[in-house]
């Protein structure tokens, strides 16, 4: 018990835990403790009490993919019923209403879809951008590969068109576990650790930013969420390019890997060692998405201080049963009574106003 106290105690102060000593934690650590733990340190990094959001609408171009990962039930073939992609037209409807709300971010994302080229992207992203004045956070590490492979493109290519095109910043989904034994195990067909961590770092050398993510509660060890999150610290030593940690659990229904989902206490513990462990990405997002909004507002006591996007739209968790919805109003509310200061920021974390 000594050992451990002393070893959090150290750990607010700002010294670096070793995977070894996070392992120890991650095991031995009493919940409230690490939360406590946590917590100071959220406090030595954002002292202001200030928990941030920002207004976004997640939009879902396709979700035809040919990829078949077994823990998502979003996917489907080109020639089932409920299969779509979205015209130009249909994606900027969804843009205008986000804009009519006061929304700043367009996370735009879909499934990797053998038809859909380079063109298809950069049309869209002008089209966005020529009429409204949104930040276009889209394309995550698996689509900008599928997207290099299908145009015999290097990866480097692909992002310097995107970005011609309109992208400001590269989200972090695809990553679910950064160790290639559970990716092949959950998604056989997916891009490497070594692809996605790739992708990101040459976003990162053209001046775009990104964030990181982690899906866990599959078939990983507790070695390996830890493994996930040393890989993380290592290139945010060198680039400092992720602005933002956003750990969320598996959703296992209407999925072919099914199972059960991840208790609470499981989300809550990973969420502040990762705050713990991560002392050089400065955001750590609550996942109401996946945990609900009440659990969203215990991990505010848990290290994070951000509480991600109100999202108009979101169908990827939803298919997988986690049904949670919110919006502004809610989540200022939500905020509040926590007992901190709301305010909706950018997508690089820049505060538009207080509430
Ligand atoms: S998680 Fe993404 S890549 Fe995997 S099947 Fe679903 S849409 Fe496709």
């Amino acid at each position: 018990m000594e050992r451990l106290e002393k070893l959090l105690g150290e750990v607010v102060e700002g010294r670096r835990l070793t995977v070894k000593e996070a392992l120890y934690l991650y095991r031995e650590a009493d919940l409230l403790l690490l939360g406590k733990a946590a917590s100071a340190v959220r406090d030595r990094l954002h002292p202001e009490r200030i928990v941030t959001f920002v207004v976004d609408r997640n939009i879902n171009y396709t979700n035809v993919c040919y990829c078949s990962c077994l823990f998502c039930a979003f996917h489907r073939r080109p020639e089932d019923p409920d299969a779509y992609v979205l015209s130009t037209e249909e994606v900027l409807a969804k843009v205008e209403e986000l804009v009519e709300q006061g929304g700043t971010q367009v996370l735009l994302q879909g499934g990797l879809h053998p038809d859909l080229g380079l063109d298809y992207f950069e049309e869209l992203f002008r089209a966005i951008k020529a009429r409204y004045p949104v930040h276009l956070h889209a394309l995550s590490p698996p689509e900008i590969i599928h997207l290099a492979r299908k145009e015999k493109l290097t990866v480097r290519e692909v992002l310097e068109r995107l970005k011609a095109a309109g992208l400001d910043s590269v989200p972090g989904g695809g990553a679910e576990i950064l160790v290639n034994r559970v990716r092949r195990l959950i998604s056989p067909r997916k891009i490497t650790w070594q692809e996605w961590m790739a992708v990101m770092i040459t976003a990162f050398e053209l001046g775009l930013f990104g964030s990181a993510t982690m899906m866990f509660g599959t078939v990983e060890t507790v070695e390996e969420r830890i493994e996930h999150l040393n890989r993380l610290r290592e290139v945010q030593d060198r680039t400092r390019g992720f602005t933002a940690f956003i750990p969320w659990t598996y959703q296992p229904y209407n999925t072919a890997l099914g199972g059960n989902p991840v208790p609470t206490v499981e989300y809550l513990r990973l969420l502040a060692l990762s705050r713990l462990f991560l002392d050089n990405i400065p955001n750590i997002q609550a996942s109401w998405v996946t945990q609900g909004t009440k659990v969203g507002q215990v991990a505010l006591a848990f290290g994070a201080n951000d509480f991600g996007g109100t999202m108009m739209e979101e169908n990827v968790v939803r298919a997988a049963g986690a049904a949670y919805r919110t919006n502004r109003e809610e989540v200022i509310r939500l905020i509040k009574d926590a007992g901190f200061i709301p305010a909706q920021r950018t997508t690089d974390y820049r505060i538009i106003r207080f509430f």
